[in-house]
């Protein structure tokens, strides 16, 4: 081993400091990534020079909450390495121009100096006007019609300027203005169009306090990255983890249960899960808990015209507060709705609704369960099945087969000013188009093994479908 040398002098090891220059820093301040991942992580950031060499993830979160886990410490992966973005050279740091009206411009710079000038000479221009202007959307708009020009514009919560841009082009255009939740598939429509509100839920933390949590859509340990960690705290505490997904992803392999459900499945699967646990939560035994929830927080209440089709009927529009005699004169009464009060035996309007939104009285627009005009309390009743006047045969769409059937429905009679109309609940509609027939007649299924619309077996006979088909293409 002769020929293994020690090296005691330290000018032979000047090489290390590029190691250790590379940890070196001026000053450290606090930061986040404003990429609307919403993670919001503090972040310590070392700056030397005013350049960022590295980002450590803070560790002085407050405990907001002795009860749950620490928030700390949160980070991930894109989030550690965002200097990288930073300094890329391909980052887009400027606006980007068309090239043939950058030509243009520094042209009409060179003849005259004054930039208003230069521009008037630019726009006025006929010929070159068209030229700069000549692009895809025109071509397809000339050819097609602007309604074929469809687009989006990010992203109105980071940045309105960027966002406004695009998004009144399009509309001025005559193009279709999709959001960019459409476009990458962000937001599950079922959110604001139930709740009335976007993404108006707990935080992350408040998954410790669940009992049975169910992961789908998402692969937790990549898309929530800071929080994901509540998901296995919770699981310490008791919680049951069910995760769908087509794949045994990161998160499928800690779960107590995989569902292994292909790609397009999983919306009939939760049509079964409902028809589940509407006949056993609500039809067999109720909860008051969800009783009470649905009827002061959903639109399950309100009253639904159902109109005439044939022998039967169909579900209409909601019933209109100006069409009953209490509410006749009242402001915005196409826009405010009804529900039938267990007191007063008799439809009533609580606030709330878009009428109270726009109303020249403001102070309406919230959910108390008050009469909008003498603010008395309401006390809803969520379905007529123990106070029917009469029971209705409603005609459903079964979309899977395009089969048209009619299921029994409880209406009670109201007066309106178009003379009487038949109505009924949306939590009536809505257990009628769920397949669960409470004793009244109609297409119903007979249980759980039958394959109408929406049992188990329904969302199984679906699933076969999608395996025969995978199997033969
Ligand atoms: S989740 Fe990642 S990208 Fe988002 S703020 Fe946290 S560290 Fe940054």
């Amino acid at each position: 081993m002769s020929w293994i040398q020690d090296i005691n002098n330290p000018k032979q090891r000047l090489w290390e400091d590029f190691y250790r220059n590379r940890w070196q820093y001026d000053k450290v301040v606090r930061s986040t990534h404003g990429v609307n991942c919403t993670g919001g992580c503090s972040w310590q950031v070392f700056v030397k020079n005013g350049i960022i060499t590295w980002e450590m993830q803070a560790l002085d979160y407050p405990d907001f909450e002795k009860q749950i886990p620490p928030y700390e410490p949160r980070g991930c992966q894109r989030g550690i390495s965002f200097s990288w973005y930073i300094y890329s050279p391909i980052r887009v740091k400027y606006p980007y121009i068309r090239g043939v009206l950058l030509d243009e411009w520094r042209a009409a710079k060179q003849r005259d100096s004054d930039p208003v000038k230069a521009w008037k000479s630019l726009v006025e221009n006929k010929s070159i006007r068209t030229e700069y202007q000549q692009a895809s959307m025109l071509y397809t708009a000339k050819k097609y019609g602007p309604d074929r020009v469809a687009g989006f514009s990010p992203i109105p919560a980071m940045s309105y300027l960027s966002y406004g841009g695009g998004s009144r082009l399009l509309q001025l255009f005559g193009g279709v203005n999709l959001s960019f939740y459409d476009w990458y598939s962000d937001l599950p429509p079922a959110s604001p169009e139930i709740w009335g509100e976007q993404t108006d839920v707990q935080e992350s933390a408040d998954w410790y306090h669940a009992k049975y949590i169910v992961s789908m859509g998402a692969n937790l340990n990549m898309t929530r990255t800071p929080d994901v960690h509540f998901i296995s705290e919770a699981r310490y505490q008791g919680a049951k983890f069910t995760v769908l997904s087509p794949d045994f992803s990161q998160v499928a392999k800690y779960a107590d249960w995989w569902i292994p459900v292909h790609a397009g499945q999983d919306g009939a699967f939760w049509m079964a899960v409902n028809h589940v646990i509407l006949k056993e939560f609500f039809i067999e035994r109720q909860v008051p808990y969800f009783t009470d929830y649905v009827t002061k927080f959903t639109d399950s209440p309100f009253l639904v015209v159902l109109n005439k089709k044939g022998n039967n009927y169909e579900a209409g529009p909601f019933l209109r507060a100006k069409s009953v005699a209490r509410y006749s004169n009242i402001e915005n009464g196409d826009w405010r709705f009804l529900l039938f009060d267990k007191k007063s035996k008799n439809p009533r309007m609580p606030k709330g609704a878009v009428g109270d939104r726009w109303a020249k009285q403001p102070g309406k627009w919230n959910l108390e369960m008050k009469d909008g005009v003498d603010n008395s309390d309401l006390d809803p009743l969520l379905s007529f099945i123990d106070e029917k006047d009469d029971v209705a045969q409603v005609e459903f769409t079964d979309f899977d087969t395009l089969t048209v059937f009619n299921r029994g429905v409880p209406i009670k009679y109201i007066e309106t000013s178009q003379g009487k109309v038949a109505t009924t609940t949306v939590f009536d509609l809505l257990v009628a188009r769920f397949g669960l027939s409470r004793g009244l007649p109609g297409d119903y299924p007979s249980g759980y093994e039958d394959t109408s619309t929406y049992t188990p077996a329904w969302q199984e006979k679906l699933r076969q479908v999608y395996h025969y088909y995978r199997r033969r293409h």
